[in-house]
């Protein structure tokens, strides 16, 4: 089954691409194995995915320690400072960065290794209360305070749109993470490299690759619908 819901994501994938004119390298997909067995994750492994995202530092680590070394891993969930400690150097890119402390930790993390940690700054795009990220109009501002910080690589944005039944609803969202994307290319230092948006799930992505999205996080589209323990 996941072979198939791969397929047919790629499908979609492309078939965006090709409307939006853009190259299917461009994008990036994701796939978002929280809560998921690692058999499912071998499953998607198998059928040639080497790029996965987690939400949750304890289910990160350990799957990271039971699924083959040539993954590339992302970490897309809320981040606490006190659990940054397990995942620097472990993850290609953390996209949910929302404040100078949490980018001082990882900053502090990363350099008692001796790495420089990708990041991405993650954008409250539809201002919802429920949701983390920085407030759209204070994205510059932090991206500033955090390029001061030596050992924190600052890659781009990512945002998680509102939870809708018509994606066309959220491309006033991709466009607006879009502006502030180019915002801050307008003021970057000439050897950084600011090109990620992160953007669009399940439900959007194929609108969010119209809009310019380089990185998809899809879970539900790949591994099928997520059952939660009462915790
Ligand atoms: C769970 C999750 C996703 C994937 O959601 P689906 O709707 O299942 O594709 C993407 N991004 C983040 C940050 C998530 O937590």
């Amino acid at each position: 089954m996941i072979k198939e819901n791969l397929d047919a994501v790629e499908k979609n994938i492309e078939a965006a691409c090709n409307r939006a004119g853009r190259d299917r390298s461009e994008v990036t997909l994701i796939a978002v194995s929280k809560t998921k067995p690692i058999e499912d994750l071998m499953e998607a492994y198998n059928a040639g995915i080497r790029v996965f995202g987690e939400n949750k530092v304890q289910e990160l680590t350990y799957k990271i320690e039971h699924m083959p070394d040539d993954i590339h891993w992302h970490m897309i969930g809320h981040l606490q400072r006190n659990k940054v400690k397990y995942i620097v150097g472990k993850v290609d890119l953390i996209h949910s960065v929302d404040k100078i402390e949490l980018a001082e930790e990882i900053d502090k993390r990363a350099k008692a290794l001796g790495i420089v940690q990708d990041i991405l700054i993650e954008v409250n795009i539809a201002d919802e209360e429920s949701k983390g990220g920085v407030a759209a109009d204070k994205a510059k501002e932090l991206y500033v305070n955090i390029q001061k910080l030596s050992y924190v690589n600052v890659r781009g944005v990512m945002c998680i749109a509102p939870n809708v039944d018509d994606p066309e609803s959220n491309r006033q969202y991709f466009v607006k993470l879009r502006k502030i994307l180019v915002d801050i290319m307008s003021i970057m230092l000439d050897n950084s490299r600011v090109d990620v948006m992160s953007m669009g799930m399940t439900g959007d992505y194929e609108v969010a690759i119209e809009e310019g999205s380089t990185m998809i996080r899809v879970g539900t589209g790949i591994f099928g619908a997520r059952q939660y323990n009462s915790e």
